[in-house]
C-alpha cells in the first residue's frame, strides 16, 4: 500500500491519487472553473488574473497549470471554440 501526503489538506491517505477523496471534489470543481475561464479568456491571462477571476489558491492554480493532461483539454476545448467561430 502506498502512503500519499494530500497535496491540498496535507493529510495523508492511501492511494494512487495525490489529492485525497475528500478534497478530489474540490479540485474538479476547481479545475472545471479554471477551464472555464481560461476558455473564454481572449488573450493568455496572468496567474493574479486567474486568481481574481476565479478565486483559487496561488497553490492549487499552479498545480493545475502544471498538469499536461488539464492544460490540453484546455487548449483542445478553446481551438473548438475559434474554429466554430
Ligand atoms: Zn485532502
Amino acid at each position: 500500500m502506498n502512503f500519499k501526503r494530500c497535496l491540498r489538506c496535507g493529510c495523508f491517505f492511501s492511494s494512487v491519487d495525490e489529492i485525497c477523496p475528500n478534497c478530489a471534489p474540490k479540485d474538479d470543481f476547481e479545475m472545471s472553473k479554471l477551464k472555464t475561464f481560461l476558455v473564454n479568456q481572449p488573450k493568455e491571462a496572468s496567474i493574479p488574473d486567474i486568481i481574481k477571476g476565479t478565486g483559487i489558491e496561488e497553490a492549487n492554480l499552479n498545480r493545475f497549470m502544471n498538469n499536461k493532461n488539464f492544460i490540453k483539454e484546455v487548449k483542445k476545448e478553446k481551438n473548438n471554440i475559434n474554429f466554430n467561430l
